[in-house]
Order: structure tokens, then C-alpha cells, then sequence
């Protein structure tokens, strides 16, 4: 059978591209590696613009955020209420969500083949692309949407891979009403060089469990053993279980560090985890993963009436990519990734902003939207370096010289 997109990978970058590709009429077919219902490691929260590609249907949205609770070696709690309709987001597990992404690329007539792992993709002289696995498929282009799953196929097609660090994560089960009274409807980050550097922990309750997880250069089983000794955490979890999945109670996976330079080639697009979408603030990929499969599918329709998929056609994904995900937010994002992880002042930096936010609305909302996305990373930036100086200031003299070169080179980015 001949397609006209082939999509590798089921997760919210390959569901989203097949659903647009399909609903434009295309022939489309989305091959994924796992059997329908796998487990995604992932602490599975979404703020509310997740909305604009399809809405989250009650259920799947395991749990409403309203808000979130930062720590810090010295302060914490530190809360903030996400007020407001876009403010708000969601923890869901990965095996509902992206089961339901699935199905709606599936409702919009995309076919979907679980249990298919690509091993090889190849190409003919006349134009096609041959997708193999466990039978062979045939298309005029292929989205690659395989998370970092798929490295040893992207290096094959002479595709970047991008850097990538790695996450750590458990689910407990925890009575509704006893989340709701000792979590509440709140994402809590950890911000502390001591339990991980250059990294981040949380607890992300969902209705009936609660992610607590660990990610970072480096992170270890031993991280994430101490983390669940942190006094904040240790008698929540005291006798509860872990869920398990596929056998096993904590997983670890990998996430991406930074954006690919060509995520593109003749009749190829690379998106998501893959292309190395994923957000460095706080690691967050399921929306960027979707906008870029979103991009990917609305320059294959392009290509499709052209009927060219050539490289200089599917650039365009490119150009696209820069323009609504990486000029405004993600070039910003990697300034406060240089900023906080990059300057040995990751907790002080938290401390300072929250400090300054406190008494200053506008901070406030700014220092929120780091958490909601519901300001881009460029204005987030531009209000926080407008207060660059009272930030300085909070964190006194020998701090501020050490910070000042990594304000000099995340300028530069
Ligand atoms: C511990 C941890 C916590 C995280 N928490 C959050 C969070 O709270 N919020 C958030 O937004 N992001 C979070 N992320 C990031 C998020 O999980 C990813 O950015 C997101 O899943 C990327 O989506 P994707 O579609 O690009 O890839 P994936 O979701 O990884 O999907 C790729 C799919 O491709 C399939 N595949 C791989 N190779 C092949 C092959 N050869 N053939 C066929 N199929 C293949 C895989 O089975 C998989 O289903 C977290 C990541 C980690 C590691």
C-alpha cells in the first residue's frame, strides 16, 4: 500500500501531525513502536494552550492545576494561584493522553498500526520512500516523530541527534481526598543543587497517584532516592505503593536538551523530542512536541498539492519552527536555562525573583507564566531583566559578580 505521509511514533508530536495531515484529505498511516496503552515516562502536566490543537476532555485531564509551590534549600513553600481560565493546565497520565491523541488522529482518518517498530527508512530513485519494520510501507514523505527513541534511525539519514539529559520517575497511589488535602490541586518544583545540579524535582499529583520525579546531566538512582527522603515529601508517601508499569515501579527516560540545526532533509521532517523541542526551564515537551508536529503536517500539505517534498520544499518546517516556537520562546527559554543552571545560583535566583515578584504584580505574573506558558518566554525575560538590578540586589554583592558573566553570554544567545 502506498501513503502519502508515513508517521513514526504515536506520542503528542507524531498523533498531532497525523491528525492534520489526515484531515486535509491526505492518505496518511502512523506506525508506533509500542502496543497500544504503553506507559510514557512523564510527569504529565500540560498548562491550558495545550487547548488550542484539541480540547482535553474531562477524565483525560486527570487533574485540574490551579497553582504551584516552589522550594528551595532556604524557602519554601513558596505558592502562587494561577488565577484565571488560561492559567490553568493539567496532570494526566501519558497512556490516557496519548491514547486520545491517537484516536483522534485516528477519527480524522489517519490509520494507525501499534507493535510496528521502524528499522530502516530508504529511498528510491523514482521518489518514494520505503519505511521498514516488520512488513514495509511506502510513502511520498515521512514525519519522524520517535521521541528519542529513534536516534539510530535519524543518525542513518545523516539527521542530527539532539543533546539530551534524563528524567527518573515514579507514580504512588495515593487516596483522591488525601492528595487533595496534602497537594491540592499544585505542581511543586524543587529548585536545589544539592539533591540534583543542573537539574529540577517534583511532585505532580494527579487524581488517584502522584509523580515524584528527578531529572538532570547525570541524574542516578541515588538522586532520586534521596529526593524521596526530602522532609516535604517523606511522611506523604510513607507506605503508600508504587503503580506499576510494564512490570516496573521507576522509570527513567530521557528528554531533550536543545534544538537540532536541519530538522528537515528531502522527503524527511523531524519533530518534537526528536527535533529537541522540549522546553529547558522545566523540561517541559508535550506542547512544543505538539506545535512542531502541527508545523510538520501543515508543510506536507503544502508540499502535497505542490507535489514537491524535495529539501528545498520542506524547509519551509524549518523556517516555521523558528518562527513560532523557537524566536519568541525557546531562544528565550535557553536564556533562563543559562541563567539558572548555568550560574551556580539556581536556588538563590528563585529565591530573589520570588522575593521581588512578591511586591511587584507585574513580576508576579511573569515569574507565574514560567509555570503556565501563558506569556511567551520572551516577555517573561524582558520583564525579569527590566528588574535586573533589584535582582542584584537581592542577592547581594558576591552573588551579582558571579552572576554577571552568565547574564553576558545568556544575552549573547
Ligand atoms: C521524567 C520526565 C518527565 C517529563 N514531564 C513532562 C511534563 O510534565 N510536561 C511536559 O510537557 N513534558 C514532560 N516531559 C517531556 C515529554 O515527555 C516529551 O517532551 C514528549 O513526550 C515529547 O513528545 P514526542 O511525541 O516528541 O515523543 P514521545 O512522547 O517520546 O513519543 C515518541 C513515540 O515514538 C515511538 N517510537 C520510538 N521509536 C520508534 C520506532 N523506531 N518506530 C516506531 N515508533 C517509535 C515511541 O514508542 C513513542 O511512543 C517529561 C519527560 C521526562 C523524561
Amino acid at each position: 500500500m502506498i501513503y502519502d505521509l508515513i508517521v513514526v511514533g504515536g506520542g503528542p508530536g507524531g498523533a498531532t501531525a497525523a491528525k492534520i495531515a489526515a484531515e486535509s484529505g491526505a492518505n496518511v498511516i502512523l506506525l508506533e513502536a509500542a502496543e497500544e496503552g504503553r506507559y510514557k515516562c512523564c510527569a504529565g502536566g500540560i498548562p491550558a494552550r495545550n487547548e488550542a490543537f484539541s480540547p482535553i476532555p474531562h477524565g483525560v485531564g486527570d487533574r485540574e492545576i490551579t497553582g504551584g509551590v516552589l522550594f528551595t534549600p532556604k524557602s519554601g513553600p513558596m505558592e502562587f494561584e494561577a488565577l484565571g481560565k488560561n492559567n490553568k493546565g493539567y496532570c494526566m497520565f501519558r497512556t490516557d493522553f496519548d491514547k486520545f491523541l491517537v484516536n483522534i488522529a485516528q477519527d480524522a482518518g489517519a490509520q494507525v498500526m501499534y507493535g510496528f517498530r521502524v528499522k530502516g527508512i530508504e529511498f528510491t530513485n523514482h521518489g518514494d520512500v520505503y519505511v521498514k519494520g516488520p512488513t514495509e510501507y511506502r510513502s511520498k514523505c515521512v514525519i519522524l516523530a520517535t521521541g528519542l527513541g529513534g536516534a539510530q534511525l535519524q543518525r542513518h539519514l545523516g539527521m542530527e541527534v539532539p543533546p539530551m539529559i534524563s528524567g527518573i520517575q515514579a507514580e504512588f497511589v495515593i487516596p483522591e481526598s488525601v492528595i487533595d488535602e496534602q497537594f491540592g490541586n499544585r505542581v511543586w518544583e524543587f529548585f536545589d543543587r544539592a539533591l540534583i545540579d543542573h537539574g529540577i524535582a517534583w511532585v505532580f499529583p494527579k487524581r488517584e497517584a502522584v509523580s515524584i520525579g528527578i531529572l538532570g546531566k547525570g541524574v542516578k538512582m541515588t538522586h532520586f532516592e534521596s529526593f524521596l527522603k526530602n522532609s516535604y515529601i517523606k511522611d506523604k508517601i510513607a507506605g503508600r505503593k508504587m503503580k506499576i508499569f510494564g512490570g516496573r515501579k521507576v522509570w527513567a527516560a530521557p528528554i531533550p536538551d536543545q534544538l537540532i540545526a536541519k530538522p528537515y532533509r528531502e522527503r524527511v521532517m523531524v519533530v518534537g523530542d526528536a527535533c529537541g523541542t522540549a522546553d529547558p526551564i522545566l523540561y517541559e515537551g508535550i506542547y512544543q512536541a505538539r506545535l512542531s508536529g502541527k508545523l510538520a503536517a501543515e508543510v506536507f500539505c503544502q508540499a502535497f498539492e505542490e507535489e514537491d517534498f524535495g529539501e528545498t520544499s520542506l524547509a519551509r518546517y524549518h523556517n516555521l519552527l523558528l518562527k513560532h516556537l523557537y524566536e519568541e520562546d525557546l531562544r528565550y527559554a535557553y536564556k533562563f536555562h543559562h541563567l539558572l543552571y548555568h550560574s551556580g545560583l539556581l536556588e538563590r535566583i528563585i529565591e530573589a525573583t520570588f522575593s521581588i515578584a512578591r511586591e511587584d504584580p507585574e513580576m508576579m505574573q511573569s515569574t507565574i507564566a514560567l509555570f503556565t506558558e501563558t506569556e511567551t518566554r520572551k516577555k517573561s525575560w524582558e520583564v525579569m531583566m527590566s528588574r535586573k538590578l533589584k535582582l542584584m540586589k537581592q542577592l547581594g554583592i558576591k552573588n551579582s559578580l558571579r552572576l554577571a558573566p552568565t547574564l553576558l553570554r545568556a544575552s549573547r544567545i
